[in-house]
């Protein structure tokens, strides 16, 4: 679904991915779950695509919901593939950045559900620094938003006012929510991180679990 001018969300069941079309090749935004390479490659199609079209994968943090399907799509695209520099270590080990906190049963399911959250090991090809800029819609920022995992990054398009957020925050029909829990690294740090986004004033927000946040300026969830 195209949400901007050459922006658009592939919502999966469990995760979106992003996609920005644009003359100079496709860049896309997270990966998903294993098994969400297919799913990419179905919407690309009907954009009249392929996945050798993908010139550079963004990633946000190295959780299996994001980065399952990135060394099936650099294998089958070819495309540069981008990450901070701790959690590009996490998926050359084909690990999360972070030991999860879940104690108790949570723990037994949070054990099973793992097994959907394997990914490939693949060492990523460019180390993302803040305040980098890519040359995606007209410079798109490297924004550290650490908290749900070490050295998470979000992207901001400034031109068009669009924070990809990654899982630095979650959303409902509400608005944002900061990430907090057994999933999160540091919710203190968390937090801050949702105050620097904010003080960016992106219009859309658009997060890996959750919908489209459109007006976003009052709809940050700043304690
Ligand atoms: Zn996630």
């Amino acid at each position: 679904m195209e949400i901007a001018p050459h922006v658009h969300l592939i919502a999966g069941p469990v995760v979106n991915c992003y996609l920005i079309v644009e003359a100079d090749g496709l860049t896309l935004i997270d990966t998903g779950l294993r098994g969400y390479a297919k799913k990419i490659a179905g919407y690309l199609s009907s954009l009249g695509f392929t996945v050798q079209d993908i010139r550079r994968i963004l990633i946000t943090h190295a959780d299996g919901d994001h980065v399952g399907s990135l060394a099936g799509l650099k294998a089958a695209s070819g495309a540069t593939t981008y990450a901070s520099a701790v959690e590009a270590r996490a998926i050359a080990r084909g690990e999360s950045s972070r030991e999860l906190k879940f104690t108790g049963p949570a723990k037994v399911l949070a054990g099973l559900l793992g097994r959907f959250f394997r990914f490939q090991a693949i060492e990523v090809d460019e180390i993302l620094n803040p305040g980098d800029t890519l040359p995606v819609l007209g410079g798109l920022k490297v924004v550290p938003t650490p908290g749900h995992t070490p050295e998470h990054v979000s992207f901001y398009a400034p031109a068009q006012g669009i924070l990809f957020a990654g899982d630095s925050m979650r959303a409902n029909q509400r608005g944002l929510l900061p990430s907090r829990g057994a999933n999160t690294w540091d919710e203190a740090l968390a937090l801050e991180s949702v105050r620097h986004q904010a003080a960016l004033r992106p219009s859309i927000v658009c997060v890996g679990h959750g919908p489209v946040v459109r007006g976003a300026a009052g709809k940050f969830p700043l304690a």
